[in-house]
């Protein structure tokens, strides 16, 4: 016995869903599945009383959602567990999506789970591809550092949930119009929701950088780099490639310090699947792998020939850091100047 319900939902963090790609690439699987299953494409976006419904509905509407619902209140300004659980748990009954996507950020992954067991649908996890066989929704993941891909298929008789890996899919071209709106009106049940914790501060990344994550170019620097004063070779790389450079980092340069930890790529830290990822003085450790091999061409700089990550890079210098990368900065420099 297959769900009756009928659209593909996006559930976005408007203030995020505006600025980053990460809710927006879920659009391509969401069209995907509504031309597969024939069902319209709709976006839940939650927020404060200052939610901006008008550029949502021109955003997603241009990427392929036909309708916008907004949950918009002062309770959801910020995000709290129990408060967005109930939310888009509510706007789920009322409305009964066949299927929801949910991004597989840290947001996402905390309250989606919630969010299914409550609409009693099954749920596949960071999911990089999605399909629809005999009414229920399918989907792939990797695991155990991706040296496993796990193939799922939801079973439950309700609405179906996945949560999308980042950058596991690109965000469809923006040739749609807006999305019409419709506001839904948090039920008393959810005002009344009293959180377990106290949110007591949110500290935002005010820095002008292009995020990591969002890095068309992503130069990395390892334990090679032998101290956090030299790690600058590795700013000054990413500085001479442009604004779309981002500078990431091994968990050895963090644990040691020398850089903050939303910089580290890996299993332990952010996945990344730029155009180029250049790994400076990097080994090549699986956990360090498994955050970027996914990237399009890996470059790979280490004065040891002998170093894992050649066998996964593109190209290869074996020398010192230290000697190759001013060289290229002046390369790149000397190419940029006006003939
Ligand atoms: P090293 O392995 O020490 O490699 C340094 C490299 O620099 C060497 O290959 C060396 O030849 C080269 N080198 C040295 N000097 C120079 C020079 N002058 N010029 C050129 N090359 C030079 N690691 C991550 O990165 N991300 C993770 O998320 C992560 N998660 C982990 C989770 C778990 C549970 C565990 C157990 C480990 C995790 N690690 C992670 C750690 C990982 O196993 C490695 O220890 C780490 O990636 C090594 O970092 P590195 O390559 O910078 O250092």
């Amino acid at each position: 016995m297959t769900y009756s319900g009928n659209g593909i939902w996006v559930v976005v963090e408007a203030a995020e869903g505006l600025k980053t790609d990460t809710a927006q690439e879920m659009m391509a699987p969401a069209v995907a599945l509504g031309s597969q299953l024939n069902q319209p494409v709709g976006v839940l976006a939650l927020g404060g009383a200052d939610l901006d419904s008008a550029a949502i509905a021109n955003t997603f509407g241009a990427l392929g959602a036909a309708q916008v619902y907004t949950l918009s209140d002062a309770k959801l300004a910020q995000y709290q567990v129990q408060t967005y659980t109930a939310a888009v748990s509510q706007a789920i009954q009322e409305k009964n999506p066949a299927i929801v996507l949910f991004a597989a950020t840290a947001v996402g992954q905390d309250y989606a789970p919630r969010v299914a067991i409550r609409c009693g649908g099954g749920l596949i996890s960071t999911a990089h591809r999605l399909t629809s066989t005999g009414g229920q929704l399918e989907g792939e993941k990797g695991c155990i550092a991706e040296s496993m891909l796990l193939s799922l298929k939801t079973s439950a008789n309700g609405p179906q949930f996945a949560t999308i890996r980042p950058k596991a899919f690109e965000k469809p071209e923006a040739t749609g119009s807006a999305a019409s709106v419709e506001a839904i009106t948090l039920g008393g049940d959810v005002s009344a929701v009293t959180e377990g914790t106290t949110l007591t501060n949110v500290q935002a990344d005010d820095s002008q950088q292009i995020k990591l994550e969002d890095a068309t170019i992503v130069v990395s620097g390892g334990r090679g780099l032998q101290s956090a004063d030299q790690f600058k070779v590795v700013e000054d790389l990413a500085a001479a490639l442009g604004s779309n450079a981002a500078v990431g980092a091994s968990r050895a340069v963090v644990d040691a310090g020398w850089r903050p930890h939303k910089e580290q790529v890996g299993q332990t830290g952010k996945t990344v699947s730029p155009k180029v990822y250049l790994a400076l003085g990097i080994s090549g450790a699986i956990q360090h792998i498994v955050g970027m091999r996914t990237s399009d061409t890996i470059i790979a700089i280490n004065r040891d020939a002998d170093a894992p990550i050649f066998k996964l890079a593109d190209f290869g210098i074996v020398g010192d850091v230290f000697e190759v990368v001013p060289a290229l900065i002046e390369q790149i420099q000397s190419a940029k100047q006006p003939v």
